[in-house]
């Protein structure tokens, strides 16, 4: 009979991803009581907000009757948000921004889901780089379009632009790239970039069509050593950016971020319309309160020496005992080879040593598992290294 529930987002309910058992998981241990087991599932930004951003709450409300704090805002969010955000990109990456190419949304999630809304038809096709952001493939398909994984470059995890371009065919209307990336922690270099745009624009021209790259950056500003994360919307001019404050502020609770289409986009006006219909749609749209925030905080910052700290302990560690791992340039995760080839059986083999972590099927890439370290701090990262040691010792190192 037929119920009229939807089958596709039912089954994105009770989906049990790797992400989420293992969440659920270390959830329940923590409601048990139990606290001597290393978490490594969740992207949850410990370190607290800057300072700025309470302050800037506690001044707001003395600034702002209710109805302009929190009644409705427009669609796209307060213009003066809009334009504080454009003028930091214009300070930082020359970008010719107005207020009016952006609009404001829940966090880098609503930034995509309204994106690929707007830019795609159902049918159409959208590629990821593997291994990606798992829930990429929800905000895709959930537009009747089809998520293509394409392998990045083994070891390195840059983009294998003629890989891409393998991949490209009459259905394709998008690529999304992620830089510093969730889950490797790489950095696609400039040239790369470059490359791919000069691809897409190639691919384009040949198959007659606009190829949007969908360039998601929550991890932007969470870098290494001095590295710097390319300004992405210079090297293809069809790039729309979804930005996050999730984790440059830690306010991932609060739900804000935002879409910039660039003025090079092409039909950039007609592209901010369907942007607009989207935000309507889907209704996207983050709070009043938050964006009043954001506008005196555009310059804020989380430490960053925090993560990084964070990551020397347990990048280090797990190097010297052998484990195969990539340093991270950005971002806060760990992208670890597992000793044998079945990532999930690896992943509950570690349990026994009271490790959690997520097995990498999820993301495209079987054979890994990807560690957050943004929510266990230095002295726990430094405990946990004696477990790791059980954990290759039981192998004996590598099986594969
Ligand atoms: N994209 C990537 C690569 C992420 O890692 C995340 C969150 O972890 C998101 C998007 C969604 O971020 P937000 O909290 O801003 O919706």
């Amino acid at each position: 009979m037929a119920d009229g529930i939807n089958s596709l987002m039912r089954e994105f309910g009770i989906d049990k991803s790797p992400i989420r058992e293992v969440m659920e998981t270390t959830m329940s241990l923590k409601q048990q009581g139990y606290t001597d087991f290393w978490d490594f599932s969740i992207g949850n930004p410990e370190v607290p907000t800057p300072p700025e951003i309470n302050e800037s709450i506690r001044e707001i409300l003395d600034v702002y009757n209710s109805v302009d704090l929190h009644g409705y805002t427009p669609n796209d969010g307060w213009e003066a948000t809009r334009r504080a955000i454009a003028d930091d990109l214009n300070d930082r990456f020359d970008a010719n921004a107005d207020a009016s190419d952006l609009i404001l949304t829940a966090g880098a999630a609503g930034a995509l889901t309204s994106s690929i809304a707007a830019l795609t038809t159902p049918g159409e096709e959208v590629i990821v780089l593997t291994p990606y952001f798992p829930e990429y493939r929800l905000y895709i398909q959930a537009w009747s379009c089809r998520c293509v994984p394409v392998p990045t470059i083994a070891g390195t995890f840059q983009i294998d632009v003629d890989a891409v371009r393998d991949a490209i065919g009459p259905r394709t209307r998008m690529v999304i790239v992620n830089t510093p990336n969730n889950p490797t922690g790489a950095i696609y270099s400039e040239a790369s970039l470059r490359a791919l745009g000069d691809m897409l624009r190639a691919e384009g021209k040949r198959l007659d069509k606009t190829i949007y790259l969908l360039s998601d950056e929550p991890y932007r500003e969470i870098v290494y050593d001095g590295a710097k994360n390319p300004w992405v919307c210079g090297c293809y001019e069809n790039t729309i950016m979804c930005y996050s404050y999730s984790k440059s502020l830690s306010l991932a609770g609060e739900r804000v971020g935002y879409v910039y289409v660039p003025k090079a986009v092409h039909r950039h006006d007609e592209v901010l319309e369907a942007l607009h219909g989207a935000q309507r749609a889907v209704n996207t749209i983050t709070g009043s309160l938050i964006q009043r925030v954001i506008e005196r905080c555009v310059k804020a910052r989380v430490p960053i020496e925090e993560y990084a700290a964070r990551r020397e302990i347990i990048y280090n560690g797990l190097t010297e005992i052998g484990y195969d791992v990539v340093k991270p340039e950005g971002a806060f995760y760990l992208w670890l080879r597992a000793l044998e080839p079945d990532d999930a059986a690896f992943a509950e083999r570690a349990t026994k040593e009271r490790i959690y972590m997520v097995y990498s099927g999820d993301f495209g890439c079987p054979g890994y598992e990807r560690l957050s370290y943004s929510s266990v701090s230095r002295e726990r990262l430094a405990e946990s290294l004696s477990a790791f040691q059980n954990l290759w010792d039981s192998y004996g190192g590598y099986t594969w």
